[in-house]
């Protein structure tokens, strides 16, 4: 049984979340997925409140995260840590996609076009989805673990639906530990939100490095925390951003 999270101080901590799933109600397609305006609303108070160490850290790449957030300013991780992007940065030009995953693109192409999956190239991941089709998981996940094995530099990243090779290297707690050794969050206490199997990573960094983890669902979880769902999180991030100082 993993505990209600306890509240924060908006001075020492900074807060990493998760998107889908996590802000946004997971929807059949992904291009669908909203934030809540009063959840959007929530964040920039709590972005100004905590001076800017509040960063949404997604498993999309930031070309697809972006329009999501209906002009919301905070920090961006994308691509599971990949991709970053301060507060006032601009999105900069997309990378041409690396070696190792260039090599591994022609056999998950033709096995994405066989099987009718969609395939998504983005910044240091290759991705197949199968929401929608739950009965070919068995097989999506073998191939995506022997065409990372096939390639150095790759590993494989299983999310809800999704299955992934990445760059090696790549992951969420990468990204918190990018965003901890800059300004507004260096010196504060991460606090990682998720709720799928790739957040465990930043769970386990936001712990090593002095904070904690809050899993939103009822799945297995090395997070010391846990909230029910996407609204039960919601009410705990607008209740820290309202809550009187002190
Ligand atoms: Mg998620």
């Amino acid at each position: 049984m993993t505990d209600h999270p306890p509240t924060i101080d908006p001075a020492r901590h900074a807060l990493f979340l998760d998107f889908d799933g996590t802000l946004a109600p997971i929807v059949a397609r992904p291009e669908d997925a909203r934030m809540p305006p009063q959840t959007r609303a929530t964040l920039g108070a709590l972005a100004r409140r905590m001076d800017g160490a509040v960063a949404i850290v997604s498993g999309r790449a930031l070309a697809d995260l972006e329009p999501l957030l209906d002009g919301l300013d905070v920090a961006l991780s994308g691509s599971h840590g990949h991709e970053i992007r301060m507060p006032g940065e601009e999105t900069g030009e997309v990378p041409p996609l690396a070696e190792p995953l260039r090599a591994a693109l022609g056999h998950l192409e033709s096995l994405a076009r066989s099987q009718n999956l969609r395939l998504e190239v983005k910044p240091g991941a290759i991705t197949l989805h199968y929401r929608g089709m739950p009965h070919l998981e068995d097989m999506v996940r073998d191939e995506v673990r022997e065409t990372a094995e096939a390639h150095a530099g790759l590993k494989p990243m299983h999310g809800n639906m999704v299955s992934e090779v990445v760059l090696d290297g790549v992951g969420k707690g990468a990204a918190l530990r990018t965003f901890l050794s800059h300004a507004p969050f260096a010196g504060r206490r991460p606090v990682m939100i998720g709720d799928d199997v790739t957040d465990e990573d930043g769970f386990r960094a936001a712990h090593a490095l002095g904070g904690f983890g809050i899993k939103i669902g009822v799945a297995e979880t090395e997070a010391a925390f846990r909230l029910g769902d996407v609204p039960a999180l919601a009410d705990w991030l607008s209740a820290l951003a309202t809550r009187s100082p002190g």
